[in-house]
Formats: structure tokens, sequence, C-alpha cells
């Protein structure tokens, strides 16, 4: 018997068993009637993790990481002959900026600090002032610190103005609320291997249902054109690419879990009652959080190293107690470290952590 590891980065999760068996379920040809209706029905699964967006929107999954679907998202939906202004407060809002330039597409960015939140002053200023900007792209969950961005704020202006949102959720889908209706979503990326639990591999986009009719002029991307897989897969189920058929499997498992256990509000219920208990025990050893903590999501937070610490030895230490933590990015990586709360912890997992940390910086004090 291997160590029981237990994964703390924001995604791959450590898997539940189940998740895994389902890896071995078969051989199976991406272009037969038994794949086409897992495909079928994990379209409809993944609409109904928000069940008040079901109605509305279509989900289309595609074989890449959670980046393929946020730049399948920008190139499908954000248009050709008017500006999408971009959000941005971290790593990932800026690589949506970086997709929209790498595809030629015409945008606006207002950029923030990465500790700061996103300035929804600008934004109102900028809509009022630009009838030529027609999307707002963001992030939901900026994994970069792990704040979770006011979508609420944000996505009311974007309905009040009548602009389209196009919301990167790829570590947010499955567990913090999203409310498309009050933000006038219009797109939502994410993928399976973060807050659904399942294996990387496949990603995914939702978008409301009139918007697959409507073909833009000009496709700039062969593999990321999201129209020509919801026509394979609306019609017969089939994809314009190889699929990662073992993948699928997984993510069916994993979708009949997060729905056995009480849909994306149990599941983020769940982290946060973990990210306490490791605030919690952070707190007592004198370590601090990077944000306030009341800014941070359910799903990953960012804590300052103590002074002369370094990430490679908390890291080091910690791995041999079997916990992989996640490093700061930019600027912040001689700083921080990062802690997420996905996957399948078990109560004595998380026994063994706070054990692990009291250990790890106990010594270091
Ligand atoms: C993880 C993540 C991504 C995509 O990462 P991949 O490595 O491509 O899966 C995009 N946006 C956010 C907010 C993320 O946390």
């Amino acid at each position: 018997m291997t160590e029981r590891v237990i994964l703390l980065n924001p995604g791959p999760v450590t898997l539940s068993d189940r998740v895994r068996a389902a890896l071995t379920e078969g051989d199976w040809c991406h272009r037969e009637p038994e794949y086409a209706a897992l495909t079928r029905a994990n379209n409809a699964a993944l609409a109904q993790v928000y069940p008040d967006m079901a109605a509305d929107f279509d989900a289309v999954t595609l074989t890449g990481s959670g980046t393929s679907a946020v730049e399948a998202m920008l190139a499908s939906f954000a248009p050709d002959d008017r500006d999408t202004l971009v959000l941005t407060n971290g790593v990932y809002g800026e690589r949506m900026a970086a997709m929209l330039r790498a595809h030629g597409k015409p945008h606006r960015v207002i950029e923030r600090d990465w500790q700061a939140p996103l300035d929804a002053d600008e934004l109102q200023t900028e809509l009022n002032a630009n009838s030529n900007i027609s999307c707002v792209a963001t992030v939901h969950h900026e994994t970069t610190t792990g704040r979770l961005n006011d979508l609420h704020t944000i996505g009311a202006m974007c309905k009040s103005h009548g602009r389209q949102l196009l919301l990167d959720a790829v570590s947010s889908f499955g567990a913090e609320q999203i409310d498309a209706a009050a933000w006038n979503l219009a797109a939502v990326a994410a993928t399976a291997n973060k807050c659904l639990h399942g294996v990387p591999g496949l990603s995914f986009v939702l978008a409301r249902k009139k918007l697959w009719n409507i073909t833009p002029p000009d496709r700039g991307s062969v593999y990321l054109d999201l129209h020509a897989y919801h026509r394979g897969q609306y019609a017969d189920g089939f994809s314009p690419f190889t699929q990662a058929v073992q993948v699928a499997f997984a993510l069916r498992e994993a979708l009949a879990e997060l729905d056995e256990a009480g849909g994306w509000q149990a599941r983020g219920d769940l982290y946060r009652a973990r990210a306490q208990r490791i605030h919690a025990t952070l707190d007592e050893l004198g370590i601090g959080t990077l944000l306030p903590p009341t800014a941070y999501s359910s799903v990953l937070w960012t804590y300052q190293l103590p002074e002369g610490d370094t990430y490679a030895r908390v890291h080091g230490a910690l791995k041999d107690a079997g916990f992989v933590i996640y490093a700061g990015q930019g600027a912040l990586s001689p700083q921080v470290f990062r802690i997420a709360h996905m996957g399948d912890i078990r109560d004595d997992d998380l026994d063994r952590l706070c054990s692990a940390l009291r250990n790890v910086f106990g010594a270091a004090r």
C-alpha cells in the first residue's frame, strides 16, 4: 500500500475511490453510440449543477485543461467587431486579456493589483462612456490569491447596462454561487478536475442556448471553435476531435457524487469548514493570511510565510508528511503559500494535516 497523499493544490484533486475506479470502465471508441450517450448525459448533468441555469444554457465538453475552455469561450463568443472589457486582479484575468490579444479580438483592460478587489467604479465609468463594449470578461474566483471576486456587483452592472458577462469559473464552478440571471451571464468556462472532483483532461463551457445559434462571422480557431462542438454534441452526440473517454467516465461519477452530496451549496459548506479548521490552526501558530479572511473563496486561501522561512522548506516538510501545498505566483512567490480545500479530504486527513502544520511551523518559531 502506498501512503495516502493529499493534494492541497488548486487542481488536480485527490480522487475519491469511486471516481478513480470509473477510469477503468472500458476501452470505448469516442464515435460509438454509447459514448455519444455519455457525452449527452455529462453535458446535461453539467447544466444541472446550477439548476436555475438548466433551462437556458447548453454545456459542451472539450478535451483540454481549464485554460482551453476559457480560451474557447473567448474565441467563440467575444465579438470581432466590438470591444470586450476585461477586469483583472491576478494571473487568470491577465490570461484572459492575453487570449483576446492572441486571437486579435478588440478589447480593453481594467487592471488591478493582485491583492486588490476588481475596480467596480471604473467598470461603471467605462460602461457609461463606451457604447462599443459588448462583453465583460472576468474571473469568478481568482486563484492567484484566493479572492472571490464580487460578481454580485460586477454582474449587476453588466445586467443594468445590457452587457454580456463571459466568466472564468474554472476554480469555483461546483462550489460557489453563480447567479446567471442577475449577472447577465452569457457563458461560463470550467473544468472537470477542480470543484467537481473529476480527473484532468476534460473542460467545458456553458453558454445561453440562443448564443449557440449565432455563428460568429470570423472563426479564429479550429480546435477551440465551440460552435462545432455544439453542432456535433447536440446532433449525433459526437465531437469534432477525439475526446478523453476515460476522463468522461470519471466526470460522470464525480457529477453523481456531487449531486448525492447535496450539490454546490453543500460542497461550498464543506470547503468552508475545511478552510476554517486550517485557518484556526495556522492562526494559532502565528501564520497570517495574505488577504482579509472575508475576501476569500471557500476553495483556496493564501497564507504568508513567516519572516525568514522559505516555501521550499515548508513545502518539503509537508510533502514528507503526505500533503502537497502550492506556491505563490509571480512577485508573491517568495512571500506566500496556498492551500486549496478541494477533493476527497477525510476528517482524519484534516487531523493529520493540522498536526503536520503544527510540526512544520511550531519548530520554526
Ligand atoms: C486552474 C485555473 C485555470 C485553468 O488552469 P488549467 O491549468 O488550464 O486547468 C483558469 N482559471 C482559473 C481561475 C483557475 O484556477
